[in-house]
C-alpha cells in the first residue's frame, strides 16, 4: 500500500479510496449521498479493526461522514472514542452506550436528531464546539469524567434532564437557540456556564448545584428558571456566580424557594428577576445596636446580600475593602430594595436598604459630613426602618434630662421627667430666670426630643407607604 493511494481527506486513514468517492474512502467522502450499505459495511470493519488492533489507542472515528441514520445502541467503547469533526446527517443514536474512555466529538456536527440518552461516559467527555441543529438527547446521561461543552451551538431543544455532572460541567461561550432543560440535573462538582447564551428558555428546576457554579456574564434573552433548585447553602464555602448577567430582551429570570445565601448577583440588574419565598443570607441584628446591654432585649437576623459577608470575611482577614465592591454591593441592595418593594415583600426591603445605606457608610471616599449625619442615623432609627426606636430613644433619654434638672435645680425628679418628656412643644416658653446650664440642657433636651419625634413619623409613615 503506497501513501499516495490512501484517502487523502483525513492524514490518519490509511483506507484506500472508494469508486465514486474521489480520493477519499467511503467513511470520509464528504457527501450525505453513498452507498449506505458498503458504508456500513467499512464502519463496521474499521471499528472492528480498532478495537481488536493493539497498537490503536483508540477508535478513530474522526471526520467520518455518517450519510444516514447511524446506530450505536447499547454499545461498549472499551478503547477512546474519538468522533471529533465527524458528522451526521441522519439520526445518531447512542443511547444506552458505554464509554469505558474518553469521548471526544469535537466539531462533531449533528444534523439529525442526537440521542445519548442513558449513556455512561467513564472517561472525560468532549463535545466542544460541536453543532446539535435537531434535538439533543442528553437525559440521565452519566458524566463520570469531566464533561465538556464549550463554545458549542445548541439549536434546538437540548434535554439535560436527569444528567449526573460527577466532575465538573462546563459550558462556557456556549448558545443555547432553542429549550435547555436541566431538570432534576445534578452538578455534583464544579458547573460553569459563564458567558453562555440563553436564547429561549433553560429550566434547572429540581437541579442541584453543590459546587462553585458560575454563570458571569451569561446573557438570558429568553426565561431562566431556578424552581426548588438546590444551591450551596450557609454551611458551604463554594459560591454560586450570578454576576453581570446580560438581561437585554429578558423574559423572566425567576428564582422559587431557592437558598441564595452563597448567591452573588454583582453587576446583574435584579429588579428584573422574580425572587419567591427563597432564603438569603443573613446576620444577627442586634435591634438595640449600639448599647451593648440592651442587645439581650432582642436579636432578629436582618436579610443581607452574600457580598456583604464576604466584604465582611476579607476585611477581618486584613484587606482593606475595594471601594468598586462597596459601591457594586450597594447597588445590587439597591436593586434587591426596588424589587421588593414591588412586589411588597416590605422585611427584605428595608433590610435592603439598610444593607445600600450600610455601604454608603463604608464608601472610603465619603465625607464625615456624611457618615456623622449617616451614622446617628442609624443609631436612632436604623436609617428611618425603625419607628419603635427613636420612641424608645425618647422615652429611655428623659429620666436622663430629669436627674439634670434635678441637680440643676429645685425641681422634684417627677417634675423633671415631665419637663424632659415634654420638651420641644410647640411654642414652648424657655423658663425665666434660670441658670444657663440648665438653660443649655432645655435646649439639647428639646432638640433631642423633636429629632426622635420626626423621625419616628418618618419611619412610621414609610412602614405605611410600603
Ligand atoms: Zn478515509
Amino acid at each position: 500500500m503506497t501513501t499516495e493511494s490512501e484517502c487523502t481527506t483525513y492524514q490518519g486513514c490509511t483506507l484506500l479510496p472508494d469508486e465514486g468517492c474521489g480520493d477519499a474512502c467511503i467513511l470520509h467522502y464528504d457527501s450525505a449521498d453513498k452507498d449506505a450499505v458498503l458504508f456500513q459495511e467499512r464502519l463496521e470493519a474499521k471499528i472492528k479493526h480498532d478495537e481488536s488492533d493493539l497498537n490503536m489507542g483508540e477508535i478513530d472515528l474522526k471526520f467520518v461522514v455518517f450519510p444516514v441514520d447511524a446506530s450505536f445502541t447499547d454499545k461498549v467503547f472499551t478503547k477512546r472514542a474519538s468522533f471529533t469533526g465527524a458528522q451526521f446527517h441522519g439520526w445518531a443514536s447512542f443511547t444506552g452506550v458505554q464509554f469505558n474512555c474518553r469521548a471526544n466529538f469535537l466539531r462533531t456536527k449533528f444534523s439529525g436528531e442526537a440521542d445519548f440518552s442513558n449513556v455512561i461516559f467513564q472517561g472525560a467527555s468532549d463535545f466542544s464546539a460541536a453543532e446539535f441543529y435537531s434535538v439533543a438527547d442528553f437525559t440521565f446521561v452519566q458524566f463520570q469524567g469531566t464533561a465538556r461543552f464549550e463554545r458549542l451551538e445548541f439549536y434546538s431543544v437540548a434535554h439535560f434532564w436527569g444528567a449526573e455532572f460527577h466532575d465538573g460541567a462546563n459550558f462556557v461561550i456556549t448558545q443555547f437557540h432553542g429549550v435547555v432543560d436541566f431538570t432534576t440535573a445534578k452538578f455534583l462538582s464544579e458547573a460553569n456556564f459563564r458567558i453562555a447564551k440563553i436564547n429561549s428558555e433553560a429550566n434547572f428546576t429540581d437541579a442541584e448545584f453543590h459546587e462553585e457554579t458560575n454563570f458571569t456574564g451569561t446573557t438570558i434573552e429568553g426565561t431562566m428558571r431556578f424552581h426548588s433548585t438546590e444551591f450551596p447553602n450557609e454551611g458551604s464555602d463554594s459560591r454560586v456566580l450570578m454576576q453581570r448577567l446580560r438581561l437585554s430582551n429578558l423574559q423572566g429570570l425567576d428564582f422559587e424557594s431557592v437558598n441564595l445565601s452563597r448567591v452573588s448577583f454583582l453587576g446583574t440588574d435584579v429588579t428584573q428577576a422574580r425572587f419567591l419565598s427563597c432564603d438569603w443570607a443573613t446576620r444577627a441584628h442586634p435591634i438595640f445596636w449600639p448599647i451593648p446591654i440592651l442587645q439581650w432585649f432582642g436579636k432578629r437576623k436582618r436579610v443581607v446580600v452574600f457580598d456583604e459577608l464576604m466584604l465582611d470575611e476579607r476585611e477581618k482577614e486584613g484587606h482593606e475593602p475595594e471601594r468598586r465592591d462597596i459601591l457594586l454591593i450597594a447597588e445590587v441592595c439597591r436593586r434587591l430594595r426596588v424589587n421588593f418593594e414591588a412586589s411588597r415583600q416590605e422585611i427584605e426591603a428595608g433590610d435592603f436598604f439598610i444593607g445600600q445605606m450600610d455601604m454608603r457608610q463604608r464608601d472610603p471616599k465619603a465625607s464625615n459630613f456624611t457618615k456623622g449625619p449617616l451614622f446617628l442615623y442609624r443609631v436612632i432609627a436604623i436609617y428611618g426602618e425603625a419607628y419603635f426606636r427613636p420612641f424608645l430613644w425618647y422615652l429611655l433619654l428623659a429620666p436622663l434630662f430629669a436627674v439634670g434638672y434635678w441637680w440643676l435645680s429645685t425641681a422634684t425628679f417627677g417634675d423633671g421627667v415631665f419637663a424632659a418628656l415634654t420638651a420641644g412643644r410647640l411654642f414652648t416658653e424657655i423658663p425665666t430666670g434660670i441658670e444657663s446650664w440648665e438653660k443649655l440642657l432645655v435646649y439639647v433636651n428639646m432638640l433631642a426630643n423633636i429629632l426622635f419625634i420626626t423621625v419616628f413619623v418618618v419611619a412610621l409613615r414609610r412602614r405605611f407607604h410600603r
